[in-house]
């Protein structure tokens, strides 16, 4: 996995953009509530069986051979990099599961020499894998699912969720992206978005309005899942077996948001300091009771073991304030 630096170069984005003031017109007639930004005359998501067919062969044809190596990098000016786009064409049955995997081992079939496996391996096993696994465990965990909060997460999601007014440079651009594009990759929303709400301790009914109601793709089954199951940990374990938090290093590493941001990557406490930082050690502190018999934790605790009570102290008490007051930062 690797961090986008510039190249290869990134094909433009499959141009479907079609006029639908006279849905929205229906939409704002009814009443509906809505959130987010629209270009209503620049709608640029599939809304047939044909258009979701070309999304599908563009991505076969042009972002298929580097999917894998960039599918967990992160950049300000890329919102799409090489992902496919096709989560909302199939969630809407408009194309199957069957029939993305099918096109894309064709392609890697007769391009064998410009597409190495390990790009289509990395792009199968997230359908075949993971799409499948979250649909099963909805089918076998539903209806507790929906109330499980294993961390027991109790603060509200910060407001700015809502707005994309944060200082935070990686959380201003994932939720803005959101907000006007119905869209973020995995990795944004699992080590952004879902990666702040779970640190700041947030409950997952919150963050779950958050997510079912900001993407294009959000259809139950598959969002909850994910998000309380594979990104706030709220099931306990039966998706994924740790928690994903990371500091601002992970963040750091896959990407270039951190340059250009108010706050030190490097830095736990402090004004500058970033809040991931603080808040990932304070979320270890305060929860480590509930991975005490999970060995993928051991590292990580261990880690947390060597820090003494003066440090342990200061961070506790900077995590405080942003929990208390996040739209400040
Ligand atoms: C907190 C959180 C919430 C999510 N909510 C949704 C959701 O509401 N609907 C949804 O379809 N996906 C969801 N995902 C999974 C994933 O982020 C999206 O499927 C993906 O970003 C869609 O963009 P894409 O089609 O360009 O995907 P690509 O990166 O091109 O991947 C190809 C396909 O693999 C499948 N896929 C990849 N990862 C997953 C996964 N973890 N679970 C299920 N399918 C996966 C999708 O169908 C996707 O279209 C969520 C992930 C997280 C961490
Ligand atoms: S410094 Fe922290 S808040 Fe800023 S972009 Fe990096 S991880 Fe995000």
């Amino acid at each position: 996995r690797k961090k986008w630096k510039g190249s290869p170069a990134i094909p433009p984005e499959y141009d479907l953009r079609k006029d639908v003031r006279k849905i929205i017109a229906e939409i704002d007639k009814a009443g509906i509530k809505t959130i987010g930004k629209i270009d209503p005359q620049a709608f640029n998501w599939p809304i047939s069986r044909k258009e979701s067919l070309e999304v599908l062969n563009y991505f076969a044809e042009n972002l298929l051979q580097h999917f894998g190596d960039y599918q967990d990098a992160l950049h300000t000016e890329q919102r799409f990099l090489f992902h496919s786009r096709v989560s909302f064409a199939m969630n809407s049955k408009m194309i199957s599961p069957k029939e993305v995997i099918d096109r894309v081992l064709e392609e890697y079939r007769k391009e064998k020499a410009e597409i190495d496996i390990s790009q289509v391996e990395g792009f199968v096993r997230q359908i075949l894998g993971w799409r499948e696994f979250m649909r099963g465990v909805y089918w076998r965990e539903m209806p507790e699912y929906k109330s499980k909060n294993a961390l027991d997460n109790q603060n509200k999601l910060p407001d700015f969720y809502w707005t994309g007014d944060t200082k935070m440079n990686c959380l201003s651009h994932a939720i803005n992206q959101s907000l006007e594009e119905a869209y973020a990759h995995h990795i944004q929303r699992l080590m952004i978005t879902g990666n702040y709400a779970l640190l700041t301790q947030t409950h997952p009914d919150e963050v779950d309005a958050w997510y079912l109601g900001v993407y294009i793709d959000a259809i139950e089954w598959v969002e909850i899942t994910n998000t309380r199951g594979m990104s706030q940990f709220a099931d306990g374990g039966i998706v994924a077996t740790k928690p994903y938090v990371s500091s601002a290093n992970y963040i750091n590493k896959m990407g270039n948001y951190c340059s250009g941001c108010t706050y030190d990557h490097k830095k736990k406490t402090g004004g500058n300091a970033c809040p991931f930082n603080s808040l990932y050690w304070n979320f270890l502190d305060a929860k480590k009771e509930s991975f005490n018999d999970n060995p993928r934790m051991g590292m990580m605790l261990n880690l947390l073991s060597k820090k003494g009570e003066e440090e342990m102290e200061e961070i506790r008490d900077r995590a405080r304030q942003i929990i208390e007051n996040p739209d400040q930062f």
